[in-house]
């Protein structure tokens, strides 16, 4: 640290992204990307639009939110686009949080929220989960805070169903309570249709998983448009350029090839199942994921011995050292035949 970085944060704890190794050795479980590359169409367009880069992107993104609009059924002005939907957090709690207003989220939930927390100096309640990590509804009523809640939730891929969020809602009338659907695609509800019946509601989702961009760093949020422009004042304070061209051309493309975005989707969640299935054979519980990882604990290894065994043996996972959950890893859902190779490296380990 130097000299001269300012005492209030001095003491931040910064987040820590998963392992992203320099070589190609590994099968990459550990962060959640999708294992299929863009399609060529994707490709072709982002080469086609690269002699514009001297030039600054739409500020408004006005083609990508109309586009996105249809696909969501929503006007495109209860739209705000951002770089990840971690940018778009950041908006969040910069809008919606402050000396005043307190942050809530569970003590089992996505690692960011926490640190946007710390670096804004906000002040925040962490929710325990219950011991099978489901959420009790009821612990977030009348909180007068802004509530953060990750659905399906991170790591633990369990999803909390509409009719409890909407109990969410209307016992926080006074606060905003956001959803971030980063996982919603494989196999959960999303809470979308409910801006219109709550002004307290944001929904966060992201290209990142179910879209295949990850590396191209987009998301966005669905509200009510006052809620959107109070988040829109912010980013034109921040980085007002925040989509570039490159990122807007994919996503503009990729919005054109829904189809195959499904059939991806659809491929993941089987070979979802087909793990599981597996992995219980080898005695490991499994929380009942609807997210494209599965969180698993094994009856007697350890879940660190099983990350590092399995790193040695070139596949990545993501452990997390904390309590309550040391004993799991989270492990991404790839190709079919990615889980396979997990699957035979696991029965050498055990055996050993
Ligand atoms: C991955 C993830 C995000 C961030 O996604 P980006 O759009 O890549 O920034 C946000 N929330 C949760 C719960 C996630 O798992």
């Amino acid at each position: 640290m130097s000299r001269f970085f300012s005492k209030s944060l001095q003491n931040l704890e910064a987040y820590t992204p998963g392992e992203q190794p320099k070589d190609n050795k590994y099968i990459k479980l550990n962060t959640n990307e999708s294992p299929f590359i863009p399609p060529k169409k994707v490709m072709k367009r982002v080469l086609k639009n690269a002699n514009k880069l001297n030039l600054y992107p739409d500020p408004e993104c006005y083609e990508l939110r109309e586009k996105l609009s249809k696909t969501l059924g929503v006007d495109k002005d209860e739209i705000i686009l951002g770089n990840g939907s971690d940018e778009v957090l950041n908006f969040i709690f910069k809008a919606f949080c402050d000396n005043t207003i307190d942050a809530a989220f569970a003590d089992i939930t996505y690692g960011f929220y926490e640190v946007f927390a710390n670096l804004y100096n906000i002040n925040y309640q962490k929710i325990p989960l219950k011991n099978d990590f489901s959420i009790d509804e009821e612990d977030y009523f009348n909180l007068g805070k802004t509530i953060f809640i990750a659905n399906p939730n991170a790591p633990t891929g369990l999803f909390m169903p509409l009719d409890k969020i909407e109990k969410i809602l209307k016992n926080n009338p006074q606060n905003i309570v956001v959803i971030d659907e980063a996982y919603v695609d494989f196999g959960a509800k999303s809470a979308i249709k409910l801006i219109k019946k709550y002004d307290n509601l944001i929904v966060c989702r992201t290209f990142s998983k179910s879209r295949q961009m990850a590396g191209a760093r987009l998301g966005f949020a669905i509200s009510n448009k006052e809620i959107i422009k109070d988040l829109n004042k912010i980013r034109y304070s921040l980085n007002p350029y925040n989509i570039n061209r490159m990122t807007m051309e994919a996503a503009l493309c990729i919005l054109d090839n829904e189809r195959l975005v499904k059939k991806n989707i659809k491929k993941i969640i089987e070979a979802r199942k087909y793990t599981i299935t597996e992995l219980k054979k080898l005695d490991f519980e499994i929380t009942d994921s609807k997210a494209n990882f599965i969180f698993a604990k094994h009856k007697k290894l350890d879940g660190e011995e099983i990350y590092t065994q399995l790193k040695q043996r070139g596949i990545l996972v993501r452990h997390f050292n904390k309590d309550k959950i040391s004993a799991y890893n989270r492990i991404t859902i790839g190709t079919k035949g990615e889980m396979c190779a997990l699957i035979e490296s696991l029965k050498v380990i055990l055996e050993d």
